[in-house]
């Protein structure tokens, strides 16, 4: 997606240890055209597969699913991390190693909305080594639902997590693809779509 790729060029900032930080349009600050495009995009890849719901992460997953949903008229399920009394035993939870934390995360939705044979769209806002995603098809299995697919903001190609759910015969779609990143420059793979 050209937009999302300038959009990176003129404001990501790339800072050690292979972390993009895109603040200022997605994960802290949201710019609310660019997301809608995504959700537009997001669309145009899945919209002829079956989509149930929409299921993410906590926070930074949430505006791109929201704005994606609008389209595909379905709710968004986010799962929550750590420890939330107020989501109860009830709940389907997995545990990840964490790229931007260095440390596990939990995570954890509640069996009141996931449903066995729910077709599910996975979206979040960037796939590095792929814990996240893994740990997001742990609790759609032990929900019973159907992965429909993951469509994700900014994939860093130069990570092996991509590779590996396609391997794994799962459909990955993401709309910017970095090959390379340097602080000095970045590019992206050319056949994203
Ligand atoms: P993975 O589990 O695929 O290694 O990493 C995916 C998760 O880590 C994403 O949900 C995202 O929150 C975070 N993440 C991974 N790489 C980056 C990055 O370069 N920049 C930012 N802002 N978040 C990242």
């Amino acid at each position: 997606m050209k937009l999302l790729e300038e959009k990176i060029l003129s404001d990501g900032i790339v800072l050690p240890g292979g972390v993009l930080k895109v603040d200022n349009f997605l994960n802290h600050q949201i710019d609310p055209v660019i997301v809608t495009e995504m959700g537009k995009e997001f669309y145009r890849l899945f919209g002829d597969k079956k989509v149930d719901k929409i299921v993410t992460v906590e926070s930074s997953g949430i505006a791109i699913a929201f704005a994606a949903a609008q389209y595909f008229g379905v709710p968004v399920v986010f799962a929550k991390k750590g420890f939330h009394k107020n989501v109860g035993t009830d709940v389907y939870f997995a545990q990840y190693f964490s790229f931007t934390k260095g440390d596990s995360t939990e995570i954890s939705i509640s069996k009141r909305l996931l449903s066995e044979g729910e077709h599910i769209l996975i979206i979040d806002d960037f796939l590095a080594n792929g814990a996240a995603a893994d740990a997001l098809i742990q609790i759609l299995q032990a929900a019973g639902a159907v992965l429909t697919g993951i469509g994700i903001a900014i994939e860093k190609g130069f990570q092996p997590g991509g590779a590996s759910l396609r391997q794994r015969g799962v459909p990955v779609r993401s709309l910017a693809i970095i090959d390379t990143m340097t602080d000095a420059s970045i590019t992206f793979r050319d056949d994203v779509q």
